[in-house]
């Protein structure tokens, strides 16, 4: 028997990348083909596997646009073939999204279906411009309507939407604004009423007015869309719980240089924080290209009186390596270079003896004794790292080993996103060397403020011509967003 082939008419929320359902994901990932409409997130659109098909259909301002029956033939032809068929549109598929029609065809062609709800931009939108489409104080009904209706064959009933004390939200609504005012205006609704207008909600690009009946018009005038209108008491909540736009990195666009898995806790930050983050790994951990030197200090290890790391990759190729009974570091002494690295180490199970208070190899040596005569120390790191703490220790009579556990190595990413960056951060001295080296054309950087983990990535950057903007007083992750923030809110 052929395979049966089915559709999904799926919402995939209102913008923002995040507010994709599990099941919406779920769909995209085991999905044939998808078929999406141009105001789905392009983040959204490529979670479609490589394997799949992707096809732009519906509306796209400007674009060609596909007729709403050829998207309905394309739909069944392609379910026909035995596909699993993924219809993502904005917002929720039913909420002026068309899906009723498209669910009436496929129950005409006997094709089956499922219907997959999405978070609807008509309150996603006012909930990101802290506006409660309901609240017992202000309003105890909302009301959807489309402005899209041409004036004079209009099937709205302004009268009756007039009197609603609830709130209205109007969707495609932004062209016809004029109109709306008016014909609420006609119809009774009080000037005075508050009334919002909320352009590309839920993205970085937000951007809500608001007024009365009387003066959204003006205030919104030149606002981008997709854009929705709000009417109604509950827009006047708006200025205290406004939390999104006055996230204080709200709309700052912000290159993260960091490997990729070790970005995610810069980058969730930032995001917290309101930043739109553009990774753009520059490095990327590997394996070093020999053991050698590592499986010599774990062979060796209770020869040791200290061992000392540098970073947590450090820790971690250190432990994956390691064959031994965990005994085997009882009389070992440990130092841990940085907060991530102690970190690492109480992850597995071992509090370090010795952490400098600056996150710098060097920082150890004030702390070491001067005589290191009779002592041997294992220093495990990258391949590539700084020489001053083991020349110093050799310089004192200690006896020092370089273990090198594994490698950083340039990546090269794609430099399309790296328009109108506000801030480029930087977490150590390769992510500088490689980033100044990878980038074709500095300009797209020009404005931007260069933010340093602490002063060995702020040489690097010096070294490339260019002065730090922000350098986080603490070489810490936390301590670097901290610092961006009060930097860009000044
Ligand atoms: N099914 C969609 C709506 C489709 S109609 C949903 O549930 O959200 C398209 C209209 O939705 C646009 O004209 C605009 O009024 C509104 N819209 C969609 N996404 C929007 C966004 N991110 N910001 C503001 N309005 C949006």
């Amino acid at each position: 028997m052929s395979k049966v082939g089915k559709v999904f008419l799926v919402g995939a929320g209102p913008g923002d990348p995040n507010l994709l359902t599990l099941r919406a994901a779920e769909l995209i990932a085991s999905a044939d083909v998808v078929a999406a409409d141009a105001l789905v997130a392009p983040e959204i659109v490529a979670r479609t596997p490589k394997n799949a098909e992707l096809i732009y259909v519906g509306k796209r301002s400007g674009a060609h646009s596909v007729p709403q029956e050829e998207t309905n033939r394309l739909l069944i032809e392609k379910a026909k073939e035995g596909k699993r068929v993924v219809r993502l549109k904005g917002g929720d598929p039913f909420v002026f999204g068309r899906g009723g029609e498209e669910a009436e065809e496929l129950a005409a062609a006997s094709i089956e279906f499922e219907i997959v709800p999405g978070i609807s931009s008509a309150i996603a939108g006012p909930a990101y411009a802290g506006i409660p489409v309901t609240h017992r104080a202000h309003a105890t009904s909302v009301t959807l309507v489309t402005g899209h209706e041409s004036e004079e064959t209009t099937g709205v009933d302004w009268q009756s939407l007039a009197k609603l004390n609830g709130t209205i939200v109007f969707l495609m609504g932004i062209a016809n604004l004029p109109m709306i005012v008016r014909k609420l205006l006609e119809h009774g609704a009080p000037a005075a009423r508050p009334a919002a207008v909320i352009s590309k909600a839920t993205t970085a690009q937000q951007q809500t007015v608001t007024g009365t009946l009387e003066t959204i018009e003006q205030r919104a005038a030149g606002l981008a869309t997709p854009a929705l209108i709000v009417v109604g008491s509950v827009v006047s909540l708006h200025d205290a719980i406004n939390w999104f736009e006055s996230k204080p990195l709200f709309g700052k666009r912000i290159v993260v240089t960091r490997a990729r898995g070790q970005a995610s806790d810069l980058k969730r930050l930032l995001e917290d924080a309101g930043a739109q983050v553009i990774q753009l790994p520059t490095i990327e951990i590997g394996p070093p290209s020999s053991y050698e030197s590592l499986d010599a200090v774990i062979r060796a290890i209770s020869d040791y009186q200290w061992l000392i790391f540098t970073s947590s990759n450090g820790v971690e190729a250190f432990f994956d390596r390691m064959d031994k009974d965990a005994r085997a570091l009882a009389n070992v002494k440990i130092a841990s270079v940085g907060d991530s690295t102690a970190h690492a180490l109480r992850a597995r199970g071992i509090e370090p003896d010795l952490i400098p208070p600056k996150f710098q190899s060097v920082a150890l040596l004030p702390l070491l004794p001067q005589d290191q005569k009779g002592v041997r120390s294992a220093v495990i790191r990258a391949a590539e790292g700084r020489e001053e703490l083991i020349d110093e220790l050799r310089r004192r009579g200690g006896t020092v080993d370089l273990a090198v556990a594994y490698e950083t190595r340039r990546v090269a990413s794609s430099v399309d996103e790296l328009h109108d960056i506000d801030v480029v951060t930087f977490t150590s001295g390769s992510t500088v060397d490689n980033f100044f080296e990878v980038l074709p054309d500095k300009s797209a950087i020009e404005g931007a403020l260069l933010a340093s983990i602490g002063p060995t990535t702020s040489d690097a950057i010096r070294r490339r011509g260019r002065e730090p903007d922000i350098e986080a007083p603490q070489a810490t992750i936390d301590s670097l967003v901290d610092a961006i923030i009060r930097m860009l809110s000044r």
